[in-house]
């Protein structure tokens, strides 16, 4: 938090208080002496997830477009939105909990088709045919064969 006045970026806290989701404090420039007040926001902001793509762009992550492309995979198969719902969850978690602020394309592809193998058969294999998109007959069946069912 830097001084206003002088921009040394030291200060001590003399009065805070809350007001709905912010904190309003009183400052104390540890060089100058003079005061000021900063509003800080409570919540915790989540740093913005990128998603590398397999050209090597980037795009944000989009939740709705993850859940729509697995909506495609499940339509009429035992899973339900809240399975769909609770993958995307993970992933997001899953990134914020290891402060990653990009995740490649191929990593979230992998996470779903991890969660959809546990959750049903067909439906993981209708996201990798999509997802690895398949260039040959043999490759498919050998990732059914993989498959313990
Ligand atoms: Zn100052």
């Amino acid at each position: 938090m830097l001084c206003p006045y002088c921009g040394f970026d030291d200060s001590k806290v003399i009065d805070s208080r809350h007001f709905d989701l912010k904190i309003r404090r009183r400052r104390e420039c540890t060089k100058c002496e003079k005061r000021f007040t900063t509003f800080e926001s409570i919540e915790t902001e989540m740093p913005e997830l990128l998603v590398n793509k397999k050209d090597n762009t980037f795009e944000r992550f989009n939740r709705a477009k993850l859940i729509q492309s697995m909506s495609i995979a499940v339509k009429k198969r035992p899973v339900s939105i809240m399975d769909i719902n609770s993958i995307v969850d993970e992933i997001e978690s899953y990134c914020s909990a290891n402060m990653m602020s990009h995740i490649t394309s191929a990593q979230i592809g992998e996470m779903v088709l991890d969660s959809l193998k546990k959750l049903d058969p067909v439906a993981y294999i209708r996201f990798a045919s999509v997802y690895h998109d398949f260039s040959d007959a043999e490759s498919f069946i050998s990732l059914i064969n993989e498959l313990d069912v």
